[in-house]
């Protein structure tokens, strides 16, 4: 259809393209630290994101304490009671998080005065988007930066079709499609192996589907993180600061890289869930020990690489294939959540480009960008601050991901105003609560020295490995 052109221009500060929780956390740190206004255009219909098409039972795997926008809590700030996450601090829902960020938008973004919001609508460049539902096309003058909040293209299995083929007499349905079911199937075929494939086990589990009616297609297994040590509270500091002294310590003490992982899982700091199966993917994804054992109680785990084809009677991969029961239903959680595009530098000339600045903290993340850009310093200065950490893959991304980290935050440690603000930030998660902790507190102490006296010799290792991978 034609496209009818908006005749008045619109005028702004920041022209923020992207409403997502990075979209968002920017946004609501221009908000409370500047008299800027903004302009914010989304192909969704609502703000939120990928969250707006996620399967009916997803959570956080991290916290909620330190997730979604600086300003505003998110949810319950708890423990949770029931469930897998038992013991450990909530993690909140799919439907709370789109509320959220729905109530942030329509309770505090918009009644500013200060931001108009332009769901519906695909940006198309040069100050241009047009609406998907009347063709009608906007243009904007961007007094500030135009900020590209979609650069990280997360993707979910509802807004990704699968890389392999499927014939038509399969029951083939995405990870959205579970609660729908209606008939037991014979058997649940769970392709993915990614944070999606864990979550849609460990509901067929929770819904006391029988372990050996679920086979489970993992092309690449993952080291994963201990939930437990990634608890931002007081009873759980110990857990934090301790997991941070082993890492170092076994950075410092390893003389190779396969030494290191022995290392690091041995002290606890990466799990994997088949002891007998070495990882070769890292993604950041955290695990509790209960959602653990229930994982391990899959036994049927097919290890042969990538899917190619799904028919009614097998399933066949690059080599090899594996036979499939009659009326066997097959759930897709193949969408890699995090691409990997090439990173760039995070600011350039009149343009933001919003990506990781600390590891697996992506919100965050973008909200200590908008703050950065607050500042008055220059642009070299603020690249040097916000060097990028591309998302981690493989197994020794780890690596990548803790040096970038450390590096960022050595340099974030010497600049006053920043280390206020990350003690104030309810998203940074830890830095407020290892900085309080008492001098008589001899224990917490101890382990603050330990991540003190080995920290330099960490972040000199990581770079002896790091140019060895290179
Ligand atoms: C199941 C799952 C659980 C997760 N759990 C956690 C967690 O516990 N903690 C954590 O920190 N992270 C978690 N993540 C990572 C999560 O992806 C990020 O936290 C975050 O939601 C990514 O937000 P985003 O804004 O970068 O991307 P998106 O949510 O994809 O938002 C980008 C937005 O840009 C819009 N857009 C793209 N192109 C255009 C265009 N041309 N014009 C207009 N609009 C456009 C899209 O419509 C979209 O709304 C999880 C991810 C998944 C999939």
């Amino acid at each position: 259809m034609k496209e009818a052109k908006n005749e008045e221009i619109l005028e702004t500060d920041y022209l923020i393209i992207g409403a997502g929780a990075v979209g968002m956390a920017f946004a609501d740190i221009i908000l409370e630290e500047t008299n800027a206004n903004i302009i914010m255009v989304d192909k969704h219909h609502k703000p939120g994101g990928h969250w707006n098409l996620a399967y009916p039972f997803v959570r956080l795997h991290q916290p909620s304490t330190y997730y979604g926008v600086s300003s505003t809590e998110l949810g319950e700030n708890g423990k949770d009671e029931i469930g897998f996450n038992k013991g450990l601090k909530h993690l909140a829902s799919g439907a709370a998080i789109n509320a959220y960020y729905d109530d942030i938008m329509n309770y505090k973004y918009l009644p500013s005065g200060r931001v108009k919001f332009f769901p519906m609508c695909e940006y198309k460049g040069d100050g241009k988007f047009n609406s998907l539902l009347t063709n009608e096309m906007h243009e904007v003058k961007v007094h500030k930066k135009t900020v590209d909040a979609t650069y990280m293209k997360t993707k979910v299995p509802a807004s990704h079709p699968p890389n392999y083929t499927v014939d038509a007499s399969v029951n083939f349905i995405p990870i959205n499609g579970l609660p729908k079911l209606t008939e037991a199937p014979s058997e649940f075929v769970i392709i993915g192996g990614g944070k999606t494939g864990i979550d849609a086990c460990l509901w067929l589990l929770e819904h006391n589907v029988n372990p050996d009616k679920i086979t489970w297609i993992v092309s690449r297994d993952a080291w994963l993180i201990d939930r437990k040590n990634l608890q931002p509270s007081e009873e759980y500091l110990e857990d934090y600061l301790q997991y941070l002294a082993l890492q170092f310590e076994a950075l410092e003490e390893a003389d190779s890289i396969s030494e290191l992982f022995e290392k690091l899982e041995k002290s606890g700091v990466l799990i994997r869930i088949d002891q007998n199966v070495k990882p070769q993917m890292f993604r950041g994804a955290t695990i509790s020990k209960l959602e653990l054992e229930q994982l391990r109680r899959i036994k049927n785990v097919v290890r042969k690489g990538r899917v190619k084809h799904v028919s009614k009677d097998n399933i066949s991969f690059i080599e090899g294939s594996i036979p499939v029961k009659e009326h066997f239903v097959c759930v897709d959680c193949s969408a890699n959540a995090l691409s990997h595009a090439k990173s760039k530098p995070v600011f350039s000339k009149d343009t933001i480009t919003l990506q990781i600045i600390r590891g697996i903290q992506i919100v965050f993340s973008a909200a200590m960008i908008a703050h950065i850009e607050t500042s008055d310093k220059d642009e070299k200065l603020k690249n040097e601050l916000c060097k990028v950490i591309e998302l981690p893959s493989s197994d020794t991304d780890w690596l990548r991901m803790l040096l970038g980290t450390l590096v960022n935050e050595e340099l974030w440690k010497e600049d006053e105003n920043l280390k206020m603000w990350l003690h104030d930030n309810r998203l940074d998660g830890f830095s407020d609560l290892v900085a309080n902790i008492s001098e008589d507190n001899k224990k917490l102490q101890a382990l603050v020295n330990r991540i003190e006296s080995s920290k330099k010799p960490a972040i000199e290792k990581l770079k002896y490995f790091e140019a060895e991978l290179s």
